[in-house]
């Protein structure tokens, strides 16, 4: 049997966009009501007040009308000012893309960066901010998405307020499907969105912004105003009573307030531990199979994705076009750097459930053989099982 690449898959196992909840796609049916109209307004105003209960936070985060490179762009131009020192924590692709962003708006950019399948260590970011006292700002990715691996930012965060910098995270895809908020890392601007563990379409930011964040980009004169980049045009947004900048994505905002419902009525810890165990039976399966995360070590590896090295004289492409020929399974690949050398098998929103585990292995590991590197599927199989049958330790 063979899937046509001009026909939808069976199953999207990427590490985002994801293929959204099936109750978020009827909500993107719903009518599309005035953004003048009183009622959509009220609408707006609990919608911001749902995201800020998922995130946590004790002020209202923004809602921005782009995927959340518009909001990592925006971040940059709105806190960094020409004064400012940058230090920037690459230990990947988004990681190391942010100095770009930095560097349009300081010359002064600084950087600690590791191989890209390591974690940035705390000790290093500490002895930097000693080295430098003039740091004022720090930008750390998460959930570094291209190489599966999570950076500790809630140690890192702590070193950033002791020493009174701002912080900048990229949490984008890691937010919704593990223990991560911006008030617990200390974030001043925390970056996240609904396409990735909500299990929502892309074309939203959602971002937390501390009381000392707004003081500084007000203050700010390089921050964009009357902008689709202005983070400050937003401040009041949120209420009822106040006008919007300009016309909001109705249609991507009915989305994600259903995919905000389903994340608090099935609740936080519920969602994060689904992403765990498929990511941990992924894991276990894909060492059962021979084969190597791509993680230095596993405590780095993330619950949302998981990273499998290419073995040698394969061609990373053509086994994702395998998969998806000989299954209709879609994996993602590398980005930048990674391009090439990896898989990733995504476990993000309605893909984190442990079954998908399975599928993802056996698509990956049938890819494997009928390119000519045997793997015994089986044996992938039942160490994943293994772990999904496992009861939970309580
Ligand atoms: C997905 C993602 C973004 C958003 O960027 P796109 O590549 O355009 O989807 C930003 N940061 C991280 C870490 C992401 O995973």
């Amino acid at each position: 049997m063979r899937y046509s690449n001009d026909r939808p898959p069976v199953i999207t196992l990427t590490t985002g966009p994801v293929n959204a909840y099936g109750e978020v796609l009827r909500g993107l049916g719903r009518s599309l009501l005035y953004d003048h109209d009183p009622a959509f307004q009220a609408f707006y105003e609990r919608l911001v007040g749902k995201a800020q209960t998922a995130m946590r936070l004790s002020n209202k985060p923004v809602l921005m009308q782009g995927e959340p490179v518009l909001g990592l762009e925006a971040a940059a131009a709105s806190l960094i000012a020409r004064t400012d020192t940058v230090l920037n924590l690459a230990s990947g692709v988004y990681g190391k893309g942010f100095a770009s962003w930095a560097r349009r708006h300081t010359p002064n950019v600084l950087e600690i960066e590791v191989p890209y399948n390591q974690a940035i260590d705390p000790q290093a970011v500490d002895e930097m901010l000693k080295a430098h006292p003039e740091i004022s700002v720090v930008c750390v990715c998460h959930h570094e998405t291209p190489s599966g691996t999570i950076n500790p930012i809630n140690q890192i965060g702590a070193l950033v307020a002791a020493h009174g910098a701002y912080m900048i995270v990229d949490a984008v895809s890691s937010f919704g499907g593990m223990d991560t908020h911006p008030e617990d890392c200390r974030a001043d601007l925390y970056v996240t969105g609904p396409s990735k563990c909500l299990g929502s379409p892309p074309g939203l930011t959602m971002l937390g912004v501390s009381q000392r964040a707004w003081d500084k980009m007000k203050a700010n004169k390089d921050a964009p105003r009357a902008s689709v980049l202005s983070i400050v045009d937003w401040e009041n947004a949120w209420s009822r009573d106040k006008p919007f900048p300009f016309t909001p994505s109705i249609a991507e905002l009915n989305g994600m307030d259903v995919a905000l419902d389903l994340y608090l009525d099935e609740g936080p810890e519920t969602v994060w531990a689904r992403h765990a165990l498929t990511a941990r039976a992924t894991r276990a399966g894909v060492k059962a199979l021979g084969l190597s995360l791509w993680a230095a070590c596993e405590a780095i590896a993330s619950p949302t994705t998981t990273t499998i090295r290419t073995p040698d004289g394969i061609d990373e492409a053509k086994l994702r076009q395998a998969a998806r020929e000989r299954y209709g399974v879609v994996l993602s690949g590398g980005r930048g750097a990674t391009q090439g050398k990896l898989t990733r098998i995504g476990h993000m929103g309605p893909t984190a459930q442990p079954i998908y585990a399975i599928a993802g292995l056996t698509a990956f590991a049938g890819a494997l053989n009928a390119l000519g590197h045997r793997v015994e599927t089986g044996r992938g199989i039942d160490a994943a099982m293994a772990v999904i049958d496992t009861p939970p330790a309580d």
